[in-house]
């Protein structure tokens, strides 16, 4: 049986119309909320997230601005720009374009943001508030994955849950909402042991691994909700092959714009999953959509707490 598909596209449409309603709503009430992007340089993969940024704060109606400094820009004049940034009050978000060049202290210039207007939320502060349960910013993509769940009526409370990847912006987050929702929580990394047999124990796996993929049928437990965070962009035809091989819904079109364009992007699942897991999410059109929709989330809730509302978690149904 072929699992159920959840629609990130939809539920992160879903989301944008929900937050554009509040941004009215707050609007004529005389808040805009405000997001300040900074991107350093001209890494075309980082324009193109920065670009999608902007377009959806302006479809959902927030005030943004963009500040882009050349590539030789100094630890000290970023930190000056975050100051500026920090001072406005008309600003709620401040979001930081990652990579930043090698001679920049990265860590230094995240930790400038004002913990209120951090709406990655990346700074300490407020990774402190996310495994004390306090109310604060979530970072969007372990956000995102929760909504899925929540909006597909998958429960999380008693349920084992894997997460495979442990990253600071990720994996951690991830188990740590998952905990925090009264899942049974394991975290596994490069160093895991039998990492297949620790998979398939999980009612639901999330995969952010960074490998395309790797997550195999073997992995995961019949019936299970396979959470697919990975994206990975793959170039080389017998790769293609090798995760497009059947004659599954979807593989001609998909075979037909990977020879346009030479290349497809593939999750850190195995295409092949959906025929074991019991809910899956695609890639593309999964985890990606709900990153840029829970940021814009992030600023109306920023904009609110800065002001004292006391919103604990995103939750306008
Ligand atoms: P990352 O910082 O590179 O972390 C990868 C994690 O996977 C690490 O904890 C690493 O373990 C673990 N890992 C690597 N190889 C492994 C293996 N063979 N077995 C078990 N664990 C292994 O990556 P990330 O930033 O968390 O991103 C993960 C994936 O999500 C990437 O594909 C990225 O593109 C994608 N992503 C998507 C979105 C989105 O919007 N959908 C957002 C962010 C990231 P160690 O800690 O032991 O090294």
């Amino acid at each position: 049986m072929s699992a159920r598909i959840l629609d990130g596209a939809k539920i992160a449409s879903e989301i944008r119309g929900e937050v554009a309603a509040e941004v009215q709503a707050l609007a004529s009430a005389g808040l805009r909320p405000g997001l300040a992007v900074i991107l350093v340089g001209h890494n075309p993969a980082s324009e193109v997230y920065v670009r999608g940024k902007v377009k959806s704060s302006q479809e959902v109606g927030l005030y943004s601005e963009q500040h882009s400094p050349p590539d030789s820009v100094t630890t000290e004049e970023l930190l000056a720009l975050v100051d500026s940034l920090n001072r406005r009050n008309e600003i709620d978000g401040i979001l930081v374009q990652l990579p930043l060049p090698p001679q920049v202290d990265s860590k230094k210039v995240l930790l400038a943001v004002e913990p209120a207007k951090d709406v990655d939320g990346f700074h300490p502060m407020n990774v402190g508030y996310l495994s004390t349960q306090r109310p604060g910013l979530v970072p969007c993509t372990p956000a995102g994955v929760m909504e899925i769940l929540r909006r597909s009526n998958i429960p999380v409370a008693g349920q084992e849950a894997v997460v495979v990847g442990r990253s600071d912006i990720v994996g951690k987050p991830v188990a740590m909402l998952l905990l925090n929702q009264n899942a049974t929580v394991t975290v596994c990394h490069s160093k895991t042991r039998d990492l297949p047999e620790v998979c398939r124990r999980a009612d639901i796996l999330v995969a952010a691994i960074g490998r395309a993929g790797m997550v195999t049928r073997d992995y995961v437990k019949p019936g299970a909700t396979v959470i697919d965070v990975g994206i990975n962009k793959v170039t080389e035809r017998a790769d293609f092959d090798r995760f497009f091989s059947g004659n599954q819904a979807g593989n001609a079109k998909r075979l037909e714009s990977f020879l346009a364009k030479g290349s497809t992007l593939v999750g850190d699942v195995h295409p092949e999953v959906a025929e074991v897991a019991g809910a899956i999410t695609p890639v593309p059109g999964g985890v990606g959509p709900l990153t840029i929709a829970m940021l814009m989330a992030n600023t109306v809730k920023a904009a609110k707490l800065r002001r004292g509302s006391r919103i604990p978690e995103f939750a306008p149904r």
